[in-house]
Order: structure tokens, then C-alpha cells, then sequence
């Protein structure tokens, strides 16, 4: 295979359950995958996005959470006081992921930990993709003038199904 156009860039968790190209049941070629737990937004995460739409003329961005993400449920568990990490790196991911869980949890309770979880998988989704459409000139300029869209999904581990609710609606 000579050159490569990947229809969609996708910006999904490491976590083993969620292959991108097995989720979306796609072949060699198909998609620009970046993967980090959390899928949580840091400059190489928007230098890969940036690269593939700049090089490869890819017009779709999908953030992809899924549920029981590992790394939303250490920063839910380390906001209730239940564990913390040490480790400097560990801690870049989840200080990436704790200002959409505190959001959420400031002003309730938190005796429904799994609706927590839930709404903590995509109030984080839709941090990363806010954070690609406005953390970049580059990516700002391709949605306004290009036709760049960028919308965040969840992967459900239960069913295998993914509902796209983050961008899907609205025009930009
Ligand atoms: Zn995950």
C-alpha cells in the first residue's frame, strides 16, 4: 500500500477492550488511530490530529471514550479521596481528566457512583473534543473553512455499541 487516505481520525483510550479499527470493523488504511488512556488531549495528541488533516485532507475527527475507562476511574477515585499515584506521568493523564469529573461533581452527591462513572466517560469525551476544536489555529481554521468536524462517542463494553453525542447535531 502505497500513501494513505484515512477517512477519519480517531482519538480513543488505550484500554485493550477498544481497538478502534475492530470497534468501527475497519480495515489497513482506513483510520488515523491516536491512542492514550483517556483519550485525553495533550500537544502530541493535537499535533497527530493536526498532521493527518493537514497531510492526509482527513475531515472527521471522532473522540471515542468508552465505558469503565480505567483513567476516568482512578481521577473519580482519587477526587474521593480513595487513591492518588506518585508517578509524575500517571498523574499528567489524570490531571487531564479532573476538571470534567470535579465539574460534574461539584453540587452532587456521589452515592450513584456508576451514574457518576457514566456521566464522567463523557463529560470527559467532550473535553477532548473541545480542546481539539479550539486548541489549535491549524484545526480551527480547517472547521471554519474546510469542513473539519470533530464529535466525541462513547463505546459501550456492554452492548458494542457506539453513540456518537458530542458535535453530531449542531453545524460547526
Ligand atoms: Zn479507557
Amino acid at each position: 500500500m502505497s500513501g494513505q487516505e484515512p477517512f477519519a481520525i480517531v482519538l480513543g483510550c488505550s484500554d485493550s477492550r477498544v481497538p478502534a479499527e475492530l470497534v468501527f470493523d475497519q480495515g489497513f488504511g482506513d483510520l488515523f488511530v491516536i491512542r492514550v488512556a483517556g483519550n485525553i488531549v495533550a500537544p502530541s495528541q493535537v499535533g497527530s490530529v493536526e498532521f493527518a488533516a493537514a497531510r492526509f485532507g482527513t475531515r472527521l475527527v471522532v473522540v471515542l471514550g468508552h465505558s469503565q475507562c480505567g483513567a476516568v476511574t482512578a481521577t473519580v477515585e482519587e477526587l474521593l479521596g480513595k487513591s492518588t499515584t506518585d508517578s509524575r506521568n500517571l498523574r499528567s493523564i489524570v490531571d487531564r481528566v479532573r476538571p470534567s469529573v470535579e465539574n460534574l461533581m461539584s453540587g452532587r452527591g456521589v452515592d450513584d457512583l456508576n451514574s457518576l462513572m457514566r456521566d464522567a466517560v463523557r463529560a470527559n469525551v467532550r473535553v477532548s473534543a473541545n480542546h481539539l476544536r479550539h486548541g489549535s489555529e491549524l484545526l480551527e481554521h480547517l472547521i471554519a473553512d474546510a469542513g473539519l468536524r470533530v464529535v466525541g462517542a462513547e463505546y459501550s463494553l456492554d452492548t458494542g455499541v457506539v453513540t456518537f453525542f458530542d458535535g453530531v447535531d449542531d453545524v460547526s
